[in-house]
């Protein structure tokens, strides 16, 4: 028995079978095109597998995961044109024979994987950001995800400035959200340099860390959860969680008892892998319900 996985992200697809220890068995990864082309990149690739049981899928959004509306499991208003108003649910079932599919956000996807076999092991209650392309959260609670009239936006929260910050801001919607001031390429149009090129003592790292410190306080008195876990390729830079945790320490100033920081503000310790994880994990968990 296999279980599938895609991880659907703005600048690639994560596609991968695993069994039903989450063992990843065989993994693809793809450029994010039009839906015609890296559709049938993924169509093609699950087709390989006859014992196929059911599939989890990650996606960037914003995408609709309320079970009752009419476009549920489409990509809906994304930035990303030729991806707006696609039925990506709906695509796979007529694909592969009417397969069952478990759909949520990108980041809830990384979320579930870290809950179920990372840092979020035997936790109730955990957070996941990622800091990339763009910032998105997730958030569970008993196992299940926190959402509403649709799924949190967690990654465009305001922000304050901070003082010596004159960069103008990268969020079409927003000034000061954290996406805007904290994402990659917000990093390399403030400084001018791609955050992987930038050296760890460069003063704009402080800058960042402030932001990331700001998300963490927010989380910490909307959540308590029991652990913040931070991912992305931005949160790759070592030096910057140690200062997340400063300022996140210095932002809330004892007004709460939070659990010990390196224990609380982490990264992710999938690694890369908390998407796939958490969606492989996602599909067994539906395949168990039926
Ligand atoms: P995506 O968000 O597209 O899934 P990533 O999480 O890798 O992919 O995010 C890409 C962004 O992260 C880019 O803006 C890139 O400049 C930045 N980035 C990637 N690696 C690093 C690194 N080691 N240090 C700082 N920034 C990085
Ligand atoms: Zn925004």
């Amino acid at each position: 028995m296999l279980y599938g996985a895609i991880e659907a992200g703005g600048t690639k697809f994560v596609c991968a079978v695993g069994n039903e220890n989450l063992e990843i068995i065989e993994r693809v990864s793809f450029p994010t095109e039009t839906p015609e082309k890296t559709m049938r990149s993924v169509i093609d690739f699950f087709k390989k597998f006859e014992t196929l049981s059911t599939i989890g899928v990650g996606s960037f959004g914003p995408i609709d995961v309320k079970r009752e509306s009419e476009t549920y499991g489409y990509i809906t208003s994304t930035p990303k044109l030729a991806w707006e108003n696609f039925d990506f649910v709906g695509h796979l079932k007529e694909q592969l024979n009417n397969i069952s599919v478990a759909w949520t956000t990108d980041v809830n996807a990384a979320c579930y994987g870290e809950y179920i076999a990372g840092c979020g092991k035997g936790l109730s209650s955990v957070v996941y950001y990622t800091i990339g392309t763009g910032v998105g959260g997730g958030a569970l609670v008993d196992g299940q995800f926190v959402e509403g009239f649709s799924h949190p936006e967690m990654g465009h929260a305001m922000v304050r400035r901070h003082p010596d910050d004159t960069f103008i801001g990268n969020c079409p919607y927003h000034t000061d959200c954290l996406e805007g001031l904290a994402a990659g390429p917000a990093i390399e149009k403030r400084t001018g340099t791609k955050g992987q090129d930038l050296p760890p003592e460069d003063p704009s790292w402080d800058i960042e860390a402030y932001y990331i410190a700001q998300c963490a306080y927010n989380t910490t008195l909307l959540f308590s959860p029991q652990v913040i876990i931070f991912g992305g390729g931005v949160m790759k830079q070592e030096q910057l969680r140690k200062k997340v945790q400063e300022q996140f320490a210095k932002l809330i100033n004892d007004y709460v008892k939070y659990p010990d920081l390196s224990t609380y503000i982490v990264t992710p310790q999938l690694e890369d892998n908390a998407g796939v994880i958490g969606c492989l994990a996602l599909a067994k968990d539906l395949y168990l319900q039926a």
